[in-house]
């Protein structure tokens, strides 16, 4: 679809959450204003029906029965990952899409493989100041357990529009002994668009394999991350309208060849003695146990929908809030916005510099009103940053300009009574 035929109110109207959540105010009904999709995002009806309706009629385990029940769900499973794959790239030849809990699992296979495989004590991993805790403390971890550094990229500037990552700092990091290079494309906490193809170059130069967490960018930006270079991508359904529990771990064959898995029991082994085990070839290699039936199928229609949008019409509709957003937020006193000023930022993040985030946020809970504040799960980037707490508005599909008109009205009343 190009972005003249999507109807951005017409898409709203396919999330039942918004239409259950309208709460009675002194002044009349309140409708949700959810602004918290960075979190996780809400579903659309076609998701919510593509997964009730395989409960109710197809259900079977996957890759363990020879009757047809099982070998549907088997196939509609396997069928899940080209569709895994086709998110990140449009060249899947010589990848593998792995199921996993979420990016935060994706991510720990990864640091604890590529650590067993290719670290030793003389390598670095490079990451930034700015990563999502799932993507920091799981290369902290095996920093330690090997005894090798650690190097953050750091920002360059500290709010709006100056801030971005350093990329004189990052030449410099990232040499010939970088082994790992891991960051977020988008980042949860002010959304920047961190210059992907800049770092991969580097990174490919010296030699050091690229780790991309997409949590942020895979509802919103199509770019095709494996022709950019990156190794390993991860993601969490749950951000692009589809299900909980359910996340991917894209990366190249030849690389998952080499990782050991770090989750042992049934489905994931070649054959079993009493004196040791061999392991399946990946993806089932990382796929230990019974996995995720139910919310593969809910993967297969979030990737539906989503595709069928477009997703740059997606990003192009809440960047264009989001900067809205901004906007009016930048004439209220006493705020301070911390997220670049580009627009193309689909989150925002802001403090007020007299009154807590989390206050913020429970007066804004009052207008039924979802923002979450908070450290993000990202301390070294607020420690950074020199705050306790900010609190961010994310847009999605399903937001609107009400949304953000409330938003405002609402700050400002919050605002005028502090
Ligand atoms: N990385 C980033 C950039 C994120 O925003 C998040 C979720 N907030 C994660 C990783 C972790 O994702 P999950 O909780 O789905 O594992």
């Amino acid at each position: 679809m190009t972005s003249h035929q999507v109807s951005f109110e017409a898409i709203r109207s396919q999330f039942p959450v918004l239409a259950h959540n309208t709460r009675q105010g002194t002044a009349g009904p309140q409708p949700l204003v959810y602004l918290d999709s960075a979190a996780t995002s809400q579903k659309p009806q076609a998701v919510i029906d593509a997964m009730s309706r395989f409960l109710e009629r197809d259900y079977g385990t996957v890759h363990r029965g020879a009757y047809e029940l099982s070998v549907r769900s088997s196939q509609r499973y396997e069928e899940a990952r080209g569709k895994a794959i086709s998110l990140v790239t449009a060249n899947p030849t010589g990848l593998q899409a792995v199921f996993t809990r979420g990016t935060t699992d994706s991510l720990n296979i990864l640091a604890h493989g590529l650590s067993e495989a290719f670290i030793t004590p003389e390598s670095r991993i490079v990451t930034t100041v700015a990563e999502h805790h799932a993507n920091l403390v799981p290369w902290q971890q095996e920093a330690l357990r090997k005894d090798c550094e650690l190097a953050y990229i750091p920002l360059r500037g500290k709010q709006g529009s100056s801030l971005a990552l350093n990329l004189e700092k990052a030449k410099s990091l990232i040499s010939k002994n970088t082994r790992v290079v891991t960051l977020a494309h988008v980042g949860n906490v002010l959304g920047q668009i961190n210059p992907l193809a800049e770092i991969i170059a580097l990174a490919k130069n010296a030699g050091a394999i690229v780790v991309v967490d997409s949590a942020q960018s895979i509802a919103s930006l199509d770019d095709d991350l494996f022709t950019l270079g990156a190794d390993a991508v991860a993601y969490s359904l749950h951000k692009m309208y589809g299900p909980s529990g359910i996340g991917v771990l894209v990366a190249r064959e030849s690389l998952l060849k080499q990782i050991p898995p770090m989750s042992f029991g049934g489905g994931m082994i070649a054959d079993v003695t009493l004196e040791g085990s061999t392991w399946a070839d990946a993806p089932a290699k990382f796929e230990a146990g019974t996995p995720m039936i139910v919310e593969a199928m809910g993967l297969n229609a979030a990737v539906e929908w989503i595709t069928a949008i477009g997703r740059r019409n997606i990003h192009t509709h809440a960047a264009a809030l989001a900067t809205r957003f901004r906007e009016e937020l930048s004439r209220i006193p006493g705020i301070e916005i911390y997220s670049p000023a580009t627009g193309e930022e689909t989150v925002i993040s802001f403090r007020h510099t007299s009154m807590h985030a989390h206050d913020l946020a429970t007066i804004l809970d009052g207008d039924n009103i979802a923002m979450r504040a908070g450290h993000h799960c990202a301390w070294p980037l607020i420690r950074f940053l020199g705050v306790d707490a900010l609190i961010r508005a994310s847009f999605a599909a399903y937001s609107s300009t009400d949304d953000v008109e409330r938003a405002i009205e609402s700050i400002r009343k919050a605002v005028r009574l502090f």
